[in-house]
């Protein structure tokens, strides 16, 4: 009889002592054994040469989530897993999302059912909680943690999703009480709304613009107050896919205060700036996603101009030859800043690189 279900021969594999090369021996599902000439198994894989590593496990995914604006997600249960299982993730975590007016319970048994046979690999729910009704917080969500959906994620802004500082800090008290996480996506709703409808009337609706309507401040003013307030209730948070210097330095002071504020960040913050969002045509939109990547060579355009101007850095608003430039927001990074020649008069963006005026695009609600 096989001693082992399967056996990974010559792996080269990474302890937290060594790297070495073995054989792996796995029964039952479970690596049995590390050492040399294993077996027999049932089934023997050589991985000669090759890295054997364990599987990795994506926390922060979206399958099937209903959009506003019909806008579907690309990926479901079965694409959204292949392509995971094909980058060596074994377990994903993508969200049950409350719509409100709905019971959180509803929402979990619609995404079970969303998903039924059609993941490849190990699942699991976060829940989304839009709506933290009296019932959803004294049974729905105490009951929800004990069967284990023990992680929910809220929304300081979207319209459809956000909760009032009133509601996050009764979430927050809710998950303190039943030992639960909560994830925070931290950023200014009314801080955005007001830049979004100022670029609105000015015309500025190229995909480039929706950086310019969630600067870093908004997103820094977003984290102090969710740390704040976990801080109130005395309860760890999660903040999910932090784009900024400025989120990192509060979450930096938090943790100088002993506070405990886990955070995450995404690749897409990795590896885009928000030049790419001035890609001709209406192709900037494709590197649209909330928070917006930051930095770059973009250029800053002026929102507010004339007597409105403000005085903050009153030296950075001044051009080589001596007029003001208006530049009162700062929607870029500093480095943006930095790098922006101060000779040069601030382009009119609205009509996007191309010349054409763009469609708007609908940001996703990530
Ligand atoms: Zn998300």
């Amino acid at each position: 009889m096989a001693e082992f279900d399967t056996v990974i021969r010559n792996a080269v594999v990474a302890t937290a002592a060594d790297v070495f090369e073995a054989d792996l021996g796995i029964a039952d599902g479970v690596v049995a054994a590390l050492g040399r000439r294993l077996g027999p198994a049932r089934r023997e894989i050589d991985a000669a040469g090759r890295y054997v590593l364990p599987g990795g496990i994506d926390t922060h995914c979206h399958f099937d989530q209903p959009m506003r604006d019909a806008v579907t997600l690309a990926d479901d249960f079965l694409s959204g897993t292949v392509s995971a299982a094909h980058g060596g993730t074994t377990t994903v975590m993508p969200f049950a999302c409350q719509l409100q007016g709905q019971s959180v319970r509803a929402a979990v048994e619609d995404y079970h059912r969303r998903a039924g046979r059609k993941p490849v690999i190990d699942y699991g729910f976060h829940l989304i909680v839009s709506d933290p009704t009296d019932t959803v917080l004294r049974e729905e969500l105490p009951a929800l943690i004990r069967e284990g959906y023990t992680s929910f994620k809220i929304y300081m802004t979207y319209e459809t999703l956000k909760l009032s500082d009133r509601q996050i800090i009764s979430v927050l008290a809710l998950a303190r009480h039943e030992g639960a996480m909560v994830m925070v996506h931290a950023e200014n709703s009314d801080c955005i709304a007001w830049l979004t409808a100022e670029l609105e009337r000015q015309g500025k609706i190229a995909p480039y613009f929706h950086a310019v309507s969630r600067p870093q401040a908004v997103e820094r003013e977003g984290t102090h107050r969710a740390i704040t307030m976990s801080e109130i209730v005395d309860v760890p948070i999660l903040l999910v896919h932090v784009s900024s210097a400025d989120a990192v330095e509060q979450i930096r002071w938090a943790h100088g205060r002993g506070l405990k504020i886990l955070a995450e960040t995404c690749p897409q913050y990795l590896v885009l700036t928000a030049e790419h969002l001035q890609a001709p045509g209406f192709e900037g939109a494709k590197y649209i996603c909330s928070r917006p990547a930051r930095g770059g060579d973009a250029p800053a355009p002026p929102l507010l101009r004339g007597r409105e101007q403000g005085t903050h850095r009153p030296q950075e608003v001044r051009g080589a030859d001596g007029d003001q430039r208006g530049q009162d927001l700062r929607p870029l990074s500093e480095e943006g800043h930095r790098r922006r020649r101060l000779g040069r008069r601030p382009r009119d963006l609205g009509q996007g690189p191309g010349g054409r005026r763009h469609q708007r695009a609908a940001p996703p609600q990530l």
